[in-house]
């Protein structure tokens, strides 16, 4: 029986880059929801190749025009935030792959770990936000959370055969992005045409913004606390522009393992979908002997203050973490806009981290709530 596969977010980055995997393996996978936020050309054109049960569009406005180019094909389209919610909530699929951006991904999620659903999870912001939630629901209804991102899954990989306990820290590569070696003056006129050209990855404009500042390193940081259970003390960063090396993990005799290869996401996906598995795919593979160099060295804190700000979140928890992403969301969306400088959205971030008041234990109401009031305070600092 093929594995049947949810993928929310598929116009995206990693949603395409989900299709063209599932496309290299005819009869393991099959498609059993799309959706898509805005593109509905695409999200037609790719329910049409793949023949979903359900496709939701998120834009309300497009609903009858999906709905009617997929009626002859009886195909069930969903519309808006609810359609999310009510497609994630069906039996049809046994493995979401979760790759919306942003907060936006967090309630299906949450469903799907509910109705024990396995989860390929690419939304790292779902568990930046809601970790102990996610985490707990997971684990109470023994559902797998297979990490997509390229670090995560690195070290899933070392840990493949070790127990957990042993691990004594995770060493997270990051790449350093289009600024690294920058410092705050050089920042200061940079556009977001500069920012979204990273030198390794290509990917959707949110990510790239937050590879650009390092946030996306601190949102690992935390993702990584909560797939692997550690403690924020045991989490470094190193950076490492090649990205060959996708992260290590050193256990207590002082062992350090590391997973290699090509940046591709495409090897996470696969590996995801397709676990305990592994099957031959179309990726690249790495050179060894053309790629012989490879350098590590410390970021840059003072520059990078986004990375400075998340490990601030990682170390308090509680709400701070959905604060720190509620910001960021706000900030990245107005520096794409031109509306603020690069460097404001630190200023950003930490401004609206200052005005809320720490809170623990929150329900999935609560941090909707709380990820509402910091995205009204951030807004207002704009
Ligand atoms: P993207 O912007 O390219 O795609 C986002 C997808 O989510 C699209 O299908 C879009 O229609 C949908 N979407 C956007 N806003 C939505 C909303 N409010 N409600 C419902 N759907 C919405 O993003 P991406 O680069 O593919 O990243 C997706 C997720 O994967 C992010 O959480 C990102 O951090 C993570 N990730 C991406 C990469 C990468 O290489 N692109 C690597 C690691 C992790
Ligand atoms: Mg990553």
């Amino acid at each position: 029986m093929p594995i049947r596969v949810a993928i929310f977010g598929s116009t995206g980055s990693i949603g395409t880059q989900t299709l063209e995997v599932i496309r290299w393996h005819p009869g393991k996978f099959q498609v059993a929801i799309l959706t898509a936020q805005q593109n509905a050309d695409l999200l037609i054109e790719q329910a049409l190749a793949f023949r979903p049960g359900i496709v939701v569009i998120g834009a309300e406005a497009c609903y009858a025009y999906v709905r009617d180019a997929l009626q002859p094909w009886n195909i069930r389209v969903l519309a808006g935030k609810t359609g999310l919610e009510e497609a994630a909530a069906t039996d049809c699929y046994d493995i979401i792959l979760t790759a919306i951006v942003g907060f936006a991904g967090l309630t299906s999620t949450l469903i799907a770990a509910g109705l024990k659903k396995n989860i390929a999870l690419a939304n790292k912001e779902s568990l930046v936000v809601a970790g102990d939630l996610l985490t707990k629901t997971a684990s109470e209804n023994k559902v797998n959370i297979l990490p997509v991102d390229s670090e995560h899954s690195a070290i899933y990989q070392c840990l493949q055969g070790e127990n957990w306990k042993d691990i004594s820290r995770v060493i997270v590569t990051a790449s350093g992005g289009p600024f690294r070696g920058k410092k705050v003056p050089e920042l200061i006129g940079v556009t977001s045409r500069d920012a979204l050209r990273h030198p390794n990855w290509r990917m959707g404009a949110k990510i790239s913004i937050d590879s650009a500042s390092l946030m996306n390193k601190g949102l690992e940081l935390i993702e990584a606390r909560w797939l692997f259970d550690l403690s924020p003390s045991q989490l470094e960063v190193v950076v490492h522009h090649q990205s060959i090396v996708h992260s290590m993990v050193e256990f207590v005799d002082g062992s350090i393992k590391a997973q290699l290869g090509i940046p591709d996401m495409k090897l996470p996906i696969q590996y995801a979908l397709a676990y305990p598995q592994r099957t031959a795919g179309k990726i690249a593979k790495l050179d060894i002997m053309q790629s012989f160099r490879w350098d590590f060295s410390p970021p840059d804190l003072d520059t990078f203050r986004n990375l400075a700000l998340a490990k601030q979140a990682l170390h308090t928890g509680g709400n701070v973490p959905c604060v720190l992403n509620a910001a960021n969301e706000v900030a990245v969306e107005n520096f794409l806009q031109g509306r603020i400088g690069f460097l404001e959205m630190s200023d950003i971030v930490e401004k609206t981290m200052i005005k809320i008041p720490f809170k623990d234990s929150l329900s999935l109401e609560e941090y909707i709530a709380c990820d509402e009031e910091a995205r009204r305070v951030a807004g207002s600092l704009i």
